[in-house]
C-alpha cells in the first residue's frame, strides 16, 4: 500500500510501495492535475477515489512525464478531461511493447485490475521547450527532457513553484540512462535555465523524496553530473569506476547494479560512435555552476502558448 509522503493545501504525493514511485495530485482553484498515477491496483484505486472526492466540477488533467510502464499503468483508471504528454511519447515506436510490459508485470504477480491496460492517448502534445498551457488562473509550462527516455518531459506549475521532473534527480537513484547520455547531460544543463524562466523551488522526481528547496535539487543535479562524468572518465581512460562509493550513496545495489552496468554498456557504445569525448581538463565546480545560473526571480518568458 502506498503512503502519502507529502501534503500541502494544493499538492499531495502518493508514494507506491514499489520502487518509491511517486504519483502527484495537484489541485488548484481551476483544475485537478494527476501526474503518472501508479502502480498496484489498490494504490491506483486510492488515487482515483481521492481525485473523485476533490474534483467537484473541476476538470481533471492527466499528465505523463514519460512512457516507462510503471508511469503509464494507471492510465485507464481515470476519467480525464485532457491528457498531456510529449509528442515523442505520443509517437512512441513500440506502444504495444510498453503495454506488454504492464501486462507481464501484472501476470508475473497474479495481479487483476478493474480497468483495462492501454497506452495513453494524448490530447495536448508537447513538441518543444517552453510550451505553456493556461486554464483559468492555472498556468503550466512544459520542457522536453530526453536522456532517461527519448520521450521524457518536465512540467512546471507556475503559481505553486513546483516542477514535476519525471525520472530525473531522484534521491534514491543515480541517472538511469535508457536513451542517451548526451541528451541526459543536456537536460541536466538545461535545468537552471528552466528554473530562471519559471522560478520553481520544489521539485518532485518520479521516485523517492521530493526536493523541497533550490539547494536540494541543485545538489542532486551536481551528483547526477558527477556520476555521468565519472563514468565517461572511466570508459575513456580504462580506469575502473569506483563502485564502492556509488553503493555508499545509493542503497539498492542488488537491483541497481544492473542499471549501472547497462549505463556502462550504452555509454561505451556512444563513445565508440564518437558521440562524446572525454575532456580531462574539465572540472565540475558545484558552487560555480550554481551561482552562475540561478537568479532569484523569474526572467521574462516570451514563449508562445501551446
Ligand atoms: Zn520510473
Amino acid at each position: 500500500m502506498h503512503q502519502i509522503i507529502y501534503r500541502d493545501p494544493n499538492v499531495t504525493i502518493f508514494q507506491s510501495a514499489l520502487f518509491q514511485t511517486n504519483s502527484t495530485v495537484v489541485c488548484t482553484d481551476d483544475v485537478v492535475m494527476v501526474f503518472d498515477p501508479a502502480w498496484l491496483p489498490e494504490e491506483v484505486e486510492n488515487i482515483r477515489q481521492y481525485v473523485e472526492q476533490i474534483r467537484g466540477n473541476k476538470h481533471v488533467f492527466l499528465i505523463f512525464t514519460h512512457s516507462d510502464f510503471d508511469h503509464i499503468i494507471g492510465y485507464r483508471a481515470f476519467r480525464a478531461d485532457k491528457v498531456f504528454m510529449s509528442k515523442a511519447m505520443d509517437e512512441h515506436p513500440d506502444k504495444a511493447g510498453a503495454v506488454e510490459k504492464c501486462l507481464e508485470f501484472d501476470e508475473q504477480y497474479y495481479i487483476k485490475r478493474s480497468y483495462p491496460i492501454e497506452y495513453p492517448k494524448g490530447d495536448f502534445l508537447v513538441f518543444r521547450d517552453g510550451v505553456q498551457y493556461r486554464y483559468g488562473n492555472t498556468k503550466m509550462s512544459f520542457y522536453l527532457t530526453p536522456g532517461h527516455t527519448a520521450d521524457s518531459m518536465m512540467v512546471i506549475v507556475w503559481q505553486l513553484g513546483l516542477c514535476i521532473a519525471g525520472d530525473y534527480l531522484c534521491e534514491c537513484e543515480f541517472p538511469f540512462i535508457y536513451h542517451s547520455s548526451v541528451d541526459y547531460e543536456q537536460t541536466l544543463e538545461k535545468l537552471p535555465r528552466i528554473h530562471d524562466r519559471n522560478w520553481f523551488t520544489r521539485l518532485i522526481p518520479g521516485h523517492g523524496q521530493p526536493a523541497l528547496s533550490i539547494s536540494d535539487w541543485l545538489q542532486r543535479r551536481t551528483e547526477a553530473q558527477a556520476y555521468l562524468f565519472a563514468l565517461r572518465e572511466s570508459i575513456a581512460t580504462n580506469v575502473p569506476f569506483d563502485e564502492t562509493s556509488l553503493w555508499t550513496r545509493y542503497k539498492f545495489p542488488r537491483l541497481q547494479r544492473k542499471y549501472h552496468m547497462e549505463n556502462i554498456a550504452l555509454m561505451t557504445r556512444e563513445y565508440q560512435q564518437g558521440l562524446w569525448q572525454w575532456d580531462p581538463d574539465f572540472m565540475l565546480s558545484a558552487s560555480e555552476l550554481q551561482e552562475s545560473y540561478i537568479t532569484d526571480s523569474p526572467t521574462n518568458d516570451a514563449d508562445d502558448e501551446g
